[in-house]
């Protein structure tokens, strides 16, 4: 059993928030250089370029990749051999806190929907807890901008539907609400569970690095059908509207089919680290 210390989760949170703004991760950065190589227009490889341009600026100025620095929503794997004295929920709301405010990024959440004030502190923070085998703790903080959020759908579709209706309700979805969504954006799909669970798989889909290895044709064909559509780049159209597509799914109720695409702005943040 070991014991973390409430001090040091707060600041790993805080450094994590901080760097998850700043600092793309690589495989972002690989993506968006695919992106430059492979995009035809001409405006299109232009904005892919200031694409890349404005997130080397923000690593090496310590100034935020995008001025909506997000919803931190942060995935957290508990190890079942750790032990905490203290409520870690709060740890973890007062850490998005401190590197919200020390890092100088936006504050973007209000207290509801309905009043509309921000509590000026970026909390509170989004969080999925997973409990895992070990003595660690590890975090991986996503900040998630509101236009790319907005772009996201949920569909309960009917069983007979099946696959085909998935890649439709994704087509579609991607069609009508991915040019307003900073593109190129990366698609996050679920299906299965629940209503709550599919939505929960796409946001987590948006987290793969790499091609699923059962579903990852359907990822690729997805993935086509969105390059297809023409949008392309900044919605100014352009061969690359998206930059990859991935998929989680689970089982679900014979009488259901619930999908979920969670979309994602080029600027598709998240830093991960252990304690
Ligand atoms: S959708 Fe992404 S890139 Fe666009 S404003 Fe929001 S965070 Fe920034």
């Amino acid at each position: 059993m070991k014991s973390i210390k409430r001090e040091g989760l707060v600041d790993l949170v805080a450094s994590l928030c901080i760097k998850a703004n700043l600092v793309l991760p690589k495989y972002q950065k690989e993506k968006l250089e695919w992106a430059l190589e492979n995009e035809t227009s001409p405006l299109g490889k232009k904005l892919i370029s200031q694409i890349i341009e404005n997130y080397k600026i923000a690593e090496k100025t310590g100034l935020a990749i995008c001025q909506d620095c997000g919803l931190a929503v942060v995935f957290l794997e508990a190890g079942r051999d750790v032990h905490l004295d203290f409520d870690i929920y709060e740890a973890i709301k007062d850490g998005v806190a401190k590197g919200y405010s020390e890092g100088h990024l936006r504050p973007s959440v209000l207290h509801s929907c309905v009043d509309r004030t921000n509590t000026k502190t970026n909390t509170p923070a989004i969080i999925h807890t997973q409990i895992v085998d070990g003595d660690k703790i590890t975090l991986t903080v996503t900040p998630k901008g509101g236009g790319s959020e907005n772009a996201s759908r949920l569909a309960m579709l009917k069983p007979y539907e099946g696959k085909q209706g998935i890649v439709d309700f994704v087509v579609k979805t991607v069609r009508e609400n991915g040019p307003s969504a900073c593109p190129p954006v990366t698609v996050g799909i679920g299906f299965g569970g629940t209503i709550e669970e599919c939505a929960l798989l796409a946001k987590k889909a948006l987290l793969a690095e790499n091609r699923s290895e059962e579903l990852g044709d359907m990822e690729k064909e997805i993935l086509e059908l969105c390059n297809n559509l023409g949008f392309g780049p900044a919605g100014l159209g352009g061969k690359i509207s998206v930059l990859d597509v991935h998929i989680l799914s689970t089982g679900c109720h014979i009488a259901t089919m619930p999908v979920a695409v969670n979309i994602q702005c080029h600027a598709a943040r998240k830093a991960t680290g252990e304690i």
